[in-house]
């Protein structure tokens, strides 16, 4: 155990020295690798383990699937689940025991591919088997979109985490509202999890959706399995929804009334057909329930800011319990 834990102060203090302003992706993203460094966690710690990813390591590509293909998208991107698993440099060396894959929830991973690097959210991965999940949302003429596209089960690829600042603390009931947009509900999907499966955290979820249309809202079936639980609730926000009946399509979406829409709802699954604002997110208010407010945002920049804004008024948020993914 001692020399597990000196193993791991030595690993921090490389980790530590060895970055530099070139391992930053440039991105402008909120939770910068350079101001939140890859550490050894609690979890990793208490294990007596190395956590493999804390320098750039290689994973292989397990499974790739399309979920969404150029031509079924509407805003042009793909959309690739992929899954890979740690590829030790030594296959069979014996030391692979003493490793774990730690990726907290709400941290993200960098991958590296040549100088190109950009950040991805892991919305599953596996302590033991070392496996992560990521969903990826091909942009048009975006660098590292074009190298993805190609991928095939097999290939090498290397990254490098968990990057981030968030962590639960379970000891005491808050009211967390996470507000997730298209792709981004992904990394949304362990931070739900870890309140729902933990008994004694009396914490209560609101999970508000943002996506095109019902086409678009990915993990529908995660969506409903958390929905069983007493301290969940969700709403999707659909501007796009659009049936083919004659009064959606003259009205350019779904209107209130519509069965096409409702038939296509599922046990307990709220949507409504407009843009999250601000009247929208002070109906999530409820505030005859005790408990610290806390918001999560995951999407893109202008997302997040805009997200941000509204809910510190609509939610009565303090600012500092804010956390942009
Ligand atoms: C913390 C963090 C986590 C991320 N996690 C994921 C993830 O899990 N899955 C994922 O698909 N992407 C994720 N991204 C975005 C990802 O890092 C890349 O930016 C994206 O894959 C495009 O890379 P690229 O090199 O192909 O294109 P880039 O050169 O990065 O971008 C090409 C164009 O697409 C735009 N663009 C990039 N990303 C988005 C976006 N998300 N929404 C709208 N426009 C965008 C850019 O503004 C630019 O105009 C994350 C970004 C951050 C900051």
């Amino acid at each position: 155990m001692v020399a597990n834990g000196e193993q791991q102060k030595q690993d921090l203090n490389v980790e530590e020295e060895l970055l530099q302003d070139s391992d930053c992706c440039g991105n402008g993203c909120t939770n910068c690798i350079l101001d939140h460094k890859p550490r050894p966690s609690k979890r990793v710690l208490l294990a007596g383990k190395r956590n493999v990813i804390l320098s750039y390591t290689k994973f292989r590509l397990l499974r790739r699937e399309t979920l969404e293909s150029e031509a079924e998208s509407k805003t042009g991107g793909q959309v690739l689940l992929l899954h890979f698993g740690h590829a030790p440099e030594e296959p069979g060396a014996g030391t692979e025991d003493d490793t774990v894959l730690d990726i907290p929830p709400g941290h993200h991973v960098m991958l590296r591919i040549g100088s190109l690097l950009r950040p991805y959210s892991p919305y599953w991965s596996d302590f033991q088997a070392k496996e992560f999940r990521i969903l990826v949302k091909l942009q048009a003429g975006g660098p590292m979109s074009r190298l993805l596209a190609a991928v095939q089960p097999n290939d090498l690829l290397e990254f490098r985490g968990p990057i981030g600042q968030y962590a639960h603390d379970a000891s005491t009931a808050k009211c967390i509202y996470i507000l997730a947009q298209g792709v981004a509900i992904a990394p949304t999907l362990p931070l739900v999890r870890q309140v729902l499966e933990n008994e004694e955290d009396m914490s209560r979820v609101w999970h508000l959706v943002c996506a095109r249309d019902l086409r678009h809202v990915y993990f529908r079936e995660e969506l409903l399995e958390f929905a069983q639980y007493w301290n969940y609730r969700s709403c999707l926000y659909l501007p796009h929804q659009q049936c083919a009946s004659a009064a959606c399509q003259e009205a350019g979406h779904c209107v209130p009334e519509c069965l096409h829409l409702r038939r296509s709802l599922r046990y307990k699954e709220t949507a409504k057909v407009a843009r999250l604002d601000a009247c929208g997110l002070a109906t999530h208010l409820n505030a005859s329930i005790p408990g610290q407010r806390l918001l999560i945002v995951a999407g893109d920049s202008t997302f997040q800011k805009t997200m941000a804004q509204m809910a510190t008024q609509s939610l009565a948020l303090d600012p500092a319990n804010v956390y942009l993914l």
